[in-house]
């Protein structure tokens, strides 16, 4: 029976099982701690599968960020036989098994609602519960897309699969489980999940799943601010930010979450703002390639800098000092923005202190750098400073002089202090005749 749009199991449950010898999976692969957690499952008599992101990246060769688990045991039952094992759960009760830093999801398998059960769904279709338990092979039909819903048994090492999610994966196609515009409906976060998986592994969504995401991102702006917020994060902060912004923009969803931004982008000047976002993107990805922090809230400030630079310079207009100006501008656009997703205050304020230091970096006088050094936002305000100064030449002497200074011991920088131009003219000249845009 089909369910509400949920794609209904086949009445022949016949899965392709790929033996051992017929996929890449080897146990050598699979981080200790999830293997622990599926044998000890194993010994109880329970089934216990890998599954997710795990199997899928196993069998493309690359490193899993995470391993779920799936089991027929329920979340008491799972509870009980790891003494390391809490139960959490807002949508749906899981079971996290704590290892140190690493946890390993675990999962009851979860079933479809039953028909005419619409007591879980908002007017429009759109699940906000979801936790009837169900057999393996429901669980399959109720995951996202079909590289996602490969299961490896842990009682035979074979790869389970029950919507040819293996060929897809070998074809680099993203697909729907079921119909997408349903499956979107139920949950719109999918698409941006869409989005992810085809700028981590490279794939293409396919043809349906693609006409879907064109046509139904407004739903997006049912999704709580916070949800978006922690999905922002995976989209941004995985290592692929620069494809990832490349097609929300393609299938016009960044608008959902960044509409000021968004909208300014249109105003495209000799390539600002969209190069300037397009570097800060890049700079995070390589910051993580390189296994360094990244903050969500360079990550914003870089993100809404177009609109909180505009809506400045209107007040700079209306003759609010500079900084005056940029803390105001930065108060609304962050008020606007969290309307549609949500951005914790511990980072909005590091991201508003970002912008605010724009304007105290520009001012030389005095005993004032040596102190701005000392700031705790100094090195994230300086390193978007570097990243203003790519497109903006009037930047370029102020960005290098930020750079000697730190180099410098403390009388080398006493005496860069005393020796800096008098005038702030100096760095204010323009490139003559298509130069780029000295703004800032
Ligand atoms: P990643 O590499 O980012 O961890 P992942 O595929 O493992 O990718 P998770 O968010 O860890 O993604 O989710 C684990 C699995 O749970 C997915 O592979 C998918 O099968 C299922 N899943 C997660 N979110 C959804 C969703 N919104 N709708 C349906 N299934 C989902
Ligand atoms: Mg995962």
């Amino acid at each position: 029976k089909s369910v509400l749009g949920r794609p209904a199991p086949p009445k022949d449950p016949a899965p392709r099982r790929h033996a051992r010898p017929g996929h890449g999976i080897s146990r050598a692969k699979i981080r200790e701690n999830a293997l622990k957690v599926l044998y000890r499952l194993k010994k109880a008599g329970d089934e216990g599968y890998l599954v997710g992101g795990g199997v899928r990246d196993l069998l493309l060769g690359r490193e899993p960020k995470d391993f779920d688990v799936a089991t027929n045991a329920l979340p008491d039952e799972v509870k009980a036989l790891f003494r390391n094992c809490r139960l959490i759960g807002r949508r749906f009760r899981l079971a996290h098994v704590h290892f140190g830093r690493e946890i390993i999801e675990v999962a009851t398998f979860r079933g479809h609602h039953d028909e005419g059960d619409d007591a879980g769904r908002t007017e429009n279709g759109m699940i906000v519960r979801d936790n009837v338990y169900g057999s393996l092979e429901e669980d399959a039909w109720r995951r996202d897309f079909t590289v996602n819903a490969l299961y490896y048994n842990i009682n035979d090492f074979s790869v389970v699969d029950y919507t040819g999610g293996m060929e897809d994966l070998k074809a680099g196609r993203l697909r729907a489980i079921g119909d997408p515009r349903q499956r979107y409906r139920e949950d719109p976060v999918r698409m941006l999940r869409a989005v992810r998986f085809a700028a981590k592994l490279g794939f293409r969504n396919d043809e349906t799943s693609e006409a879907a995401l064109f046509e139904l991102g407004h739903l997006l702006e049912e999704v709580v601010p916070a949800r978006l917020f922690d999905e922002i994060l995976k989209l941004f902060m995985a290592g692929y930010a620069v494809e990832t912004f490349e097609l929300l923009r393609h299938y016009r969803l960044f608008g959902y979450l960044f509409p000021d931004t968004d909208e300014l982008l249109h105003y495209e000047d000799e390539g600002f703002p969209l190069t300037f976002i397009v570097r800060a993107l890049e700079n995070t990805d390589i910051r993580i390639r390189e296994e360094k922090p990244v903050t969500p809230a360079f990550l914003f400030a870089a993100l809404l800098w177009e609109p909180a630079r505009r809506q400045a310079a209107l007040l700079r207009e209306a003759d609010a000092s500079p900084i005056q100006a940029i803390q105001m501008a930065g108060d609304e656009v962050v008020a606007r923005q969290v309307r549609h997703v949500a951005f914790p205050k511990r980072f909005s304020l590091q991201a508003r202190e970002i912008w605010a230091l724009q304007e105290r970096l520009a001012r030389r006088n005095g005993k004032r750098p040596l102190r701005l050094l000392e700031h705790p936002r100094f090195r994230a305000a300086y390193d978007f400073l570097l990243l203003r100064a790519e497109y903006d030449e009037s930047l370029v002497e102020l960005a290098e002089w930020w750079t000697r200074l730190q180099e410098e011991d403390e009388s080398g920088r006493e005496k860069l202090c005393a020796a800096r131009p008098s005038s702030g003219r100096r760095r204010r000249r323009r490139r003559r005749g298509g130069g780029k845009k000295a703004e800032s």
